[in-house]
């Protein structure tokens, strides 16, 4: 493949932060090609409930009509204690007035993948090519040549830039050589897609199970009434074994666990990773390629998000020559300060409260927390406006523009 170098991007990775990215860059006139290893949108449970601070870039993208109609926002997030069933909800209307976007977007990541490869489509400028994996990145003055391989073979896409938004295992990460500081939590984690009423038990579409031993994420899915339910197990449990698990977990929470139907599971394992920098010559990270948390209160994508929304502008202005490269070493500052001092520490919190209380008595300091939140407006508005740190201000300045 022979493409013009310097001025075109290579993105490696079709995933939600891969594709937002392209699309902000072909907004910004860049021509852009993305590669992704699969064959098709992966449909795996992954991301699902989106920090209320996203809405605002994917209406600057024109996106946000579409996921608020096939998704939906969310403003109340409702725990139910396991072994009391008291119900304690936090109601996040507090912020209407305070910002423009006041709720939680809820779309499920396949589909916000597919909206952006929509809207990617619609516009033009972007060639999407899949079953292409990048194998190995070799850079010089002007470009990078990628080395990649396809159904055909092995061939080479020659680049001015690679954003490297290919996945916790990126490709692009490991032949630049960055470390993925950090560390991966000793649990195994179960992510469950099913059918079943959890209104009829008092959930409502967004909010957890708590417990010692049964904690989970509990939320409704899509319009047509999928839930998903994420639990925990010992970590020395075989991954391969877990399906046959589910049904023990399941009776432990629902009174009828036969009513349950189970659509799609996958057990996975949880880390706080950040690559030890996000711009290396002529390759940045973006997502998860950049970072990976705990999903525990849907902070993994938002700050993939993030990421794209200041990353795609950035790019383009050291593209169009009206900045310096200087720009991607502070996008790289920005978004690992933003990951290491607000999204893991956040994220890690509500793991713990979720499934690493140790008894009752431990879970209650929790419980006390969270109904003191729940009664005082001013508490809740203020933990949410704290979000704000997950967002990095544009880093172009407007006459870079
Ligand atoms: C169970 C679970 C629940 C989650 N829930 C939430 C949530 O509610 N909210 C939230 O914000 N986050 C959540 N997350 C995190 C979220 O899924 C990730 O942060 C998100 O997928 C990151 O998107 P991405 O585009 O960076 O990477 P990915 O979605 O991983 O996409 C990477 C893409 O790169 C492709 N690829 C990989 N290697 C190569 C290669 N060598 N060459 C070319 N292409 C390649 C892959 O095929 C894939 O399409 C959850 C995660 C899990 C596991």
């Amino acid at each position: 493949m022979n493409m013009s170098a310097e001025r075109n991007v290579l993105v490696v990775g079709a995933g939600p932060v891969g594709l937002v990215t392209a699309l902000g860059l072909v907004q910004e006139g860049i021509e852009v090609t993305v590669i992704d290893a699969a064959e098709e949108i992966g449909t795996a449970p992954r991301a699902m409930g989106y920090m209320w601070t996203v809405s605002e870039g994917l209406d600057r993208l024109g996106m946000l009509d579409d996921a608020l109609r096939i998704g939906y926002p969310v403003q109340n997030v409702r725990f139910r204690v396991l072994q009391t069933n008291e119900f304690i909800d936090i109601d996040n209307s507090v912020l209407e007035g305070h910002v423009d976007y006041p709720y939680f977007l809820t779309l499920s990541q396949d589909l916000l993948t597919d909206i952006a490869l929509e809207h990617l489509d619609r516009h033009g400028g972007a060639t999407v090519l899949r079953s292409t994996a990048a194998k190995e990145l070799i850079q010089d003055e002007d470009g990078v040549t990628v080395v990649v391989e396809s159904p055909e073979g092995q061939s080479e896409i020659r680049a001015g830039w690679v954003v490297g938004a290919d996945g916790a295992r990126s490709a692009v990460r490991r032949s630049l050589g960055l470390e993925f500081q950090g560390f991966t939590w000793p649990e195994l984690f179960v992510a469950t897609n099913v059918h079943y009423d959890f209104p009829a038990l008092g959930h409502d579409v967004a909010g957890s199970i708590l417990d010692p031993d049964y904690g989970a994420i509990c939320a409704k899915i899509n319009r047509e009434g999928l839930w998903r339910v994420t639990f925990h197990e010992s970590g020395d449990l075989p991954d391969e074994t877990a399906g046959e698990r589910i049904p023990a977990y399941f009776a432990k929470i629902v009174p009828d666990p036969e009513n349950v139907e189970l659509v799609q599971y996958t057990p996975y394992r949880m880390h706080q990773r950040a690559a030890e920098t996000l711009h290396a010559g002529r390759a940045v990270l973006v997502g998860d390629a950049a970072h990976v948390t705990n999903p525990i209160g849907g902070l993994g994508c938002t700050t993939g998000l993030h990421d794209a929304y200041v990353l795609y502008e950035a790019l383009a202005a050291v593209i169009r020559g009206t900045t310096d490269e200087s720009i991607l070493d502070a996008y790289s500052d920005a978004r690992r300060g933003v990951f290491w001092d607000w999204t893991s520490p956040m994220a890690s919190e509500n793991k713990n409260n979720l499934y690493n209380r140790k008894d009752m008595a431990d879970l209650e300091q929790h419980l006390e927390e969270l109904r003191a939140t729940s009664s005082d407006p001013e508490l809740r508005l203020k933990g949410l406006l704290m979000f704000r740190n997950l967002v990095t201000p544009s880093l172009v300045s407007d006459a870079s523009r």
